[in-house]
């Protein structure tokens, strides 16, 4: 078994984290391994994880030049892992690690993926309705279907890992691709509790960039909007143009006026702002997806390491 956790500045959970993994791990039964990947942090994460891996060299470390995000440490971390079945869980205790032995169980009886699925969310009002929303979309929007509620706290198959790791993709998404994988997947209910210590390294802006990277590599949908809309407007605009020629051939009065005295100056701007601010949107929407296949060209590895503890290996992915 090895345990995935990405790290961005963790010390003041790191040693409950360290004391409840040793507990939990040590009554599961298979020989294990804990990847902890420092995702470029500024405080003395590292420091500790070193000290957890020279006093036990299954606390293994993979330390990240720079911070390069959630997403992306899990990747370095899954691509590090050794196990059969590889779990990935949040350093700050809010994925319960004593929840893996139900995990695998599942695991034991067939299934290559088990997702744990959160029953009660304990954020605010705005992050709810935010997530809300977001499900809601991918849902409609996804050809693969992402799990609503689902996150990253999952327990997978090497077949799985191994799928998800060849994924070259620099836009991760990880619950997305773990869909895609397929295999036979399997949810799991759970209460997800408060952050154990420290502070949340997920402002509002990352997620609305994982939200967005969820939509975005996972559909063509909002593009395929874009010409709808435009057929919409291509038939509202030819009944409008026709009326209008029919006003002004058969000069007949309509809202008080004939066509020859030159109203509408009103209509007139409205239609303008209209269309233009339809266009500037899905410019906007053109503008995402030219974004990623720019950044998905340039082909440039998608971490790079500075150093690892208890582990062999290349520096770069
Ligand atoms: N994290 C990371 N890099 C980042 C941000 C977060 O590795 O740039 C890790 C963080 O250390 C934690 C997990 O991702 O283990 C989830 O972050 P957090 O708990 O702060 O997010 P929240 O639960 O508040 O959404
Ligand atoms: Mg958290």
């Amino acid at each position: 078994l090895s345990v995935v956790i990405p790290c961005f500045n963790e010390s003041a959970v790191l040693p409950l984290l360290h004391e409840r993994l040793r507990t939990v791990l040590s009554t599961l039964g298979p020989t294990w391994e804990v990847l902890l990947v420092d995702d470029g942090s500024t405080d003395d994460t590292w420091r500790q994880l070193a000290e957890f891996n020279r006093r036990d060299g299954r606390f293994k470390a993979v330390g990240l030049s720079r911070n390069f995000g959630h997403q992306t440490a899990v990747a370095a971390g899954l691509a590090h892992a050794q196990g059969d079945v590889v779990a990935v869980l949040d350093a700050d205790l809010q994925d319960p690690p004593e929840l893996l032995g139900e995990c695998l169980e599942c695991w034991r009886d067939g299934d290559d993926v088990v997702y744990l699925v959160r029953q009660k969310r304990k954020e605010g009002l705005l992050k709810r309705a935010l997530y809300s929303t977001f499900y809601r979309l991918l849902d409609h929007f996804s050809a693969v279907r992402v799990p609503r509620d689902s996150g990253d706290f999952s327990l997978m198959d090497r077949r799985v890992v191994d799928v998800v790791v060849s994924m070259p993709e620099r836009h991760l998404f990880l619950r997305g691709m773990r869909a895609w994988a397929g295999f036979r997947q399997h949810a799991l209910p759970y209460e997800r509790p408060a952050r154990a210590a420290g502070d949340t390294k997920y402002p509002l802006v990352k997620l609305v960039g994982l939200a967005a990277d969820g939509l975005f590599s996972f559909s063509i949908i909002p593009l395929r909007l874009a010409t709808w809309f435009g057929l919409l407007s291509v038939l509202a605009a030819s009944a409008w143009g026709l009326f209008v020629l029919v006003w002004r051939i058969l000069g007949f009065s309509f809202l008080g006026h004939t066509a020859s005295e030159l109203p509408g100056w009103t209509g007139g701007v409205l239609l303008a702002i209209l269309f233009g601010s339809i266009q500037l949107m899905f410019l906007g929407v053109l503008g995402e997806y030219v974004g990623r296949i720019y950044e998905e060209t340039k082909g440039r590895p998608r971490w790079v390491v500075r150093s690892l503890h208890g582990l062999p290996g290349a520096d770069r992915s």
